[in-house]
């Protein structure tokens, strides 16, 4: 086997798989090492993104998603459907069908690029060498003038709720559930915990409760948007339940019992199924021996500059592993960055343009910052909203709930944070996103024509009503911001 490379890349999730690609389309002889093992025992590309995160969770979320409409909104469009059954079994199938199919791409993506994949765990030594360790314990090593660490993050483990992956699971286990929890608990209401619980609350969960340690519900996100999305999502049967810290479970015959504490005192729960949803951590252990002197801080994050410089020169990290939200966007794009460093070029990431979305129905997404975060920086803005009530188009899809916030600097009018929540905002985000890369102005955004009837003419309506002109929608002079 080969020994040497321009560029040994660690960990072949969206971070790492994309850095790999980009550096062999640059002219770099690229190694692409990682460790991931699929259920059917192989190996396969794409890290927790493609198998067990962004992909899977996607797929059943838009399954569970007709399932509930075929059941409780054809009706309304006078579309009766009489007889409508689950086949758990098959909608798994298709969910490991689309995985199977993208992790196989990036394998077509590799051999097409000439990228080399090296299966088995890898470890940064000293001078840019790597110690590889296959499934059979077999080590070989390899070195490069560069690296790149892309070792991705694993879920947070909660010491007193430990798993036994099958009734107390992590956010894997619950994509691969076979059949339907009666009663589902899961702790913590962050952006995974509301994605599952509304998967298998759609399928037919009779009981979710999230279970959720801070006081405020989504505390990151735009508090009116944060305010409609709990009382839409407790509408819809997720019991959320905030100020509720978990402190024990037992297991017994297949029933998990949990104790959590809240301001009334100790509360006791019963669950079929609970899963652990309080977040993820680096995956850093082991990833450099010591000899290799690489800077992690106590939580085992890579330290890394604006550039993804780790403290070795010629050693990068990117992805979730490094400072910054623990997104797959962000981390592909600091594969990209990286890429373009080490074949000499100019390169820089706007972290401030990254948007985030939380897959529920209605869609949560927001770019920049938010109304709170101005005010601490004492920056005077104006904010303009519009509702998907006054939409047509939402209202000819029947999901016309939620609305559009976007936020300007006073004196400059450039955007300076977008905020949805509704139908497609997924994709209505991107809108925000572009306006603001391009250093764009609430008045840019409404001297652009938008199609007739589309959502994204909602973006084109809060964009007037920052300068309190919306047409479809009655402007509220002197409201907070203006
Ligand atoms: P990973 O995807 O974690 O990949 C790291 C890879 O490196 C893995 O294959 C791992 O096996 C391998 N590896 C680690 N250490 C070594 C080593 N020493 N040697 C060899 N290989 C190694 N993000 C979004 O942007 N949108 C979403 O909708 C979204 N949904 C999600 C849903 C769920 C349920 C979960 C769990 C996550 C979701 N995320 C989502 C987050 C997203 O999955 C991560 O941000 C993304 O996967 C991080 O990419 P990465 O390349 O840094 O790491
Ligand atoms: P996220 O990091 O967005 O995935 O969200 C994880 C959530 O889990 C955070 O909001 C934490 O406050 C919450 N959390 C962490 N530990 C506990 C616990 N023991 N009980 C309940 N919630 C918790």
């Amino acid at each position: 086997m080969k020994k040497h490379y321009d560029v040994i890349v660690i960990g072949a999730g969206p971070a790492g798989y994309v850095a790999a690609i980009r550096c062999a389309q640059l002219g770099l002889d690229t190694a692409c090492v990682d460790a991931w093992i699929n259920p059917a025992g192989e190996p396969a590309l794409g890290g927790t993104c493609l198998n067990v995160g962004c992909i899977p969770s996607k797929v059943l979320l838009e399954s569970s998603e007709r399932y509930t409409q075929v059941q409780h909104e054809f009706a309304d469009h006078g579309i009766d459907v009489k007889g409508v059954t689950l086949d758990l079994d098959r909608m798994q199938d298709r969910k490991r069908r689309v995985v199977q199919d993208l992790t196989q791409g990036i394998e077509q993506l590799f051999k097409a690029n000439k990228v080399s994949w090296v299966r088995g765990r890898g470890q940064l030594l000293a001078d840019k060498h790597v110690r590889v360790t296959d499934a059979a314990g077999k080590k070989h090593e390899l070195d490069a003038g560069h690296v790149i660490l892309a070792p991705g993050s694993e879920p947070v483990p909660l010491k007193t709720v430990p798993l036994d992956h099958d009734s107390v699971v992590d956010s894997s286990g619950a994509l691969a559930f076979e059949t339907l929890p009666e009663r589902l608990g899961i702790i913590g209401a962050g952006v995974i915990g509301l994605e599952l619980g509304s998967v298998w609350r759609r399928l037919g969960a009779e009981r979710v409760t999230l279970l959720e340690a801070q006081d405020e519900f989504l505390p990151f996100a735009d508090q009116q948007v944060a305010k409609l999305a709990q009382r839409i999502f407790t509408r819809q049967g997720l019991d959320i339940q905030l100020g509720s810290r978990v402190v024990a479970s037992t297991v017994e015959g297949g029933r998990v019992r949990i104790r959590y504490q809240n301001a009334e005192g100790e509360q006791q729960a019963e669950f079929d199924k609970l899963i652990v949803a309080v977040g993820r951590r680096p995956n850093t252990e082991g990833l450099a021996a010591e000899e290799a002197s690489l800077l992690l801080d106590e939580w085992g994050v890579i330290h890394v500059d604006d550039q993804c410089h780790t403290n070795l020169p010629e050693v990068y990290a990117i992805g979730d592993a490094v400072r910054g939200p623990m997104l797959a966007h962000k981390g592909s794009e600091e594969g990209v960055m990286v890429a373009e460093l080490i074949a000499g070029h100019a390169a820089r990431i706007n972290y401030n343009t990254v948007p985030s979305v939380i897959y529920t129905a209605p869609e949560v997404a927001w770019v920049g910052q938010t109304e709170g975060e101005l005010r601490a920086a004492g920056i005077d803005y104006r904010s303009g909203t519009f509702p998907f009530s006054a939409s047509g188009r939402a209202r000819a899809l029947g999901d016309s709930e939620g609305f559009i916030k976007l936020l300007a600097e006073r004196e400059t009018d450039r955007l300076l944070g977008a905020h949805m929540i509704g139908p497609q905002c997924s994709e209505l985000i991107a809108e925000a996103v572009i306006a603001m890369q391009l250093g764009g102005s609430a008045e840019d955004l409404a001297m652009t024509v938008f199609a007739h009837p589309s959502l994204s003419e909602s973006v084109h309506e809060a964009a007037l009503a920052v300068h309190e002109r919306a047409i479809h929608a009655v402007q509220k002079r002197g409201a907070h911001g203006k």
